[in-house]
């Protein structure tokens, strides 16, 4: 008898365990499996994907090259410049190995589904069955409606659905597949590196900040339940108590998917089950939500791929294009202590706390009033943990152009939070040098005659709040 062979086409899923496409190519146990991976250079640079991001991807593919080969499954890999290679160079591998069957896990951007769409024709013309899955969230978009059927636009009460759904059936994670009897192919090599993605970031500060890989993920995620979850809700704005677990840090490791949400979400439960409900428990798993949130609304409204805003009344906005001021927001030379200590993070780790992405957003957008489009970008190409929708959704939630945004009259003072969330200014000397001998709380707006090195700031607040008010309140009132 011959043996089956599958393929599992690998994507934002770089890991064994709960894997559902995996799972489901290996459900034979007798079928030979082989993953694959796609590079392909010339739609990441359109993606915006960063080169920390890139590396950190390779990375992650070595260590899962020798989990796989643990179960007798080698890791392929492809090259094409874009998307519009893989339907050909799929159909080639599957002639060359006789494969029958590709199973794949679904990413929900609108460029990624068409690439699918054209990869199974591709595929059903040459006799090969194509299969993708629902993985990436821990509940299935369409499956959270209101109740006329619609997809929610407003956090809460999707949230109260989401988690209703998540209680009802337990979580069930996937097991590692088992090792399979027959192989097909031995592993191609995985490349150290990508022309045109370098990282930003220095190698020690990668290797000792992001370790890749499943296991990493998962001592991770470990060290944060242990240490962090219990009091998530006091400690998560402040970026100085990151390092502490005040955070999880969690995020390459989803946007990868070295892990699952539903992991994550599992882990949670069980502390709950073990030490009973906290605000700190009942918050994180709410951060989890607001990431299935942002997929779900990607799936409803799927403009919010294609660079246009949720609310379509806001893309009247004459918003500024000015390079020079937007160079000095990019550069962390704003004068404004905590947006420029933020935007170092991001420029030397390739990460930037949740708190500081809200301040920092919020200041492109409402104190120099450029178009968040511009951040957005500038996001993606700079993050280890881009991902389209929650870097959307945090990009049009501070624009005030998003569903369930923040009311365009709710300005954050950069100072004040500053004050509330910096309150010795610790992070803030950690990233910006010229202000580390400022010892009291002036360095949350230091005077100029103390400052030589460090920029005045580049705005005056008191016209911010006009100049907003007056673009957001004549807006015509339009729905999608
Ligand atoms: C302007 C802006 C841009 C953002 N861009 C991204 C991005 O490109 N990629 C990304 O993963 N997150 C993004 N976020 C959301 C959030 O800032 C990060 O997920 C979080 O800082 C990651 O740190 P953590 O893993 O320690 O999070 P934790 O606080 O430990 O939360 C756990 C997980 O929940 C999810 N999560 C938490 N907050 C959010 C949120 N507001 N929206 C969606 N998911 C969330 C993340 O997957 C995170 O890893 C953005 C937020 C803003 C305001």
């Amino acid at each position: 008898m011959n043996t089956a062979r599958h393929l599992v086409w690998l994507r934002a899923d770089l890991r064994i365990n709960d894997n559902t496409a995996l799972a489901a190519a290996c459900a034979d146990k007798d079928a030979a499996v082989a993953c694959v991976y796609a590079i392909t250079p010339v739609q990441w640079q359109q993606h915006d994907v960063a080169g920390i991001r890139v590396d950190f991807e390779l990375r992650t593919l070595r260590a899962l090259e020798k989990s796989l080969d643990q179960l007798s499954i080698p890791l392929l890999i492809i090259q094409t410049d874009d998307f519009s290679g893989i339907p050909d160079a799929l159909s080639r591998l599957c002639e060359k190995h006789q494969i029958t069957a590709v199973h794949c896990n679904i990413q929900y951007e609108v460029n990624e589904l068409a690439r699918d769409a054209a990869v199974k024709q591709a595929l059903a013309s040459k006799g090969v069955t194509f299969h993708s899955h629902h993985d990436q969230c821990a509940v299935t978009p369409g499956t959270v409606l209101t109740n006329d059927g619609r997809f929610y636009s407003v956090f809460t009460p999707f949230k109260r659905n989401w988690l209703a759904r998540l209680e009802a059936g337990a979580i069930r994670l996937l097991p590692i597949p088992i090792r399979r009897r027959h192989r097909f192919a031995e592993s191609d090599n995985i490349p150290a590196a990508i022309k045109g993605f370098d990282s930003h970031v220095t190698s020690d500060i990668t290797l000792s900040w992001w370790p890749a890989g499943e296991e990493a993920a998962l001592e991770r995620l470990t060290s944060f339940v242990e240490h962090g979850l219990k009091r998530y809700d006091e400690q998560r704005d402040f970026p100085e108590l990151t390092d502490n677990d005040g955070v999880s840090r969690l995020s390459p490791y989803l946007a990868a998917g070295s892990i699952s949400a539903r992991q994550c979400l599992n882990a949670a439960f069980n502390y709950r089950h073990q030490h009973g409900s906290t605000k700190g428990v009942e918050q994180w798993i709410s951060e989890i939500g607001w990431r299935d949130f942002y997929k779900h609304v990607m799936v409803g409204w799927p403009r919010v791929c294609k660079h246009r805003p949720f609310r379509l009344e806001t893309a009247h906005i004459p918003w500024r294009h000015d390079e020079n001021d937007f160079q000095r927001w990019c550069d962390g030379q704003t004068g404004f202590p905590l947006v420029d200590a933020a935007m170092r993070q991001l420029r030397q780790t390739g990460w930037m706390h949740n708190r500081l992405r809200m301040v920092v957003a919020m200041f492109l957008t409402k104190d120099l009033f450029i178009d968040w489009r511009w951040g957005e970008k500038f996001f993606m190409q700079h993050l280890i943990d881009g991902d389209l929708s929650a870097n959307n959704g945090g990009w049009q939630w501070s624009a005030s152009t998003g569903n369930d945004a923040a009311p365009y009259f709710r300005i954050f003072n950069p100072v004040l939070q500053s004050e509330r969330f910096d309150p010795k200014g610790n992070f803030i000397r950690e990233y910006v040098p010229e202000l580390q001998d400022i010892r009291d709380k002036s360095i949350h707006q230091p005077k100029p005659s103390l400052l030589s090195l460090y920029p005045e700031p580049m705005v005056d607040r008191r016209m911010v709040k006009d100049r907003v008010l007056s673009h957001f309140r004549n807006l015509p009132s339009l729905t999608a």
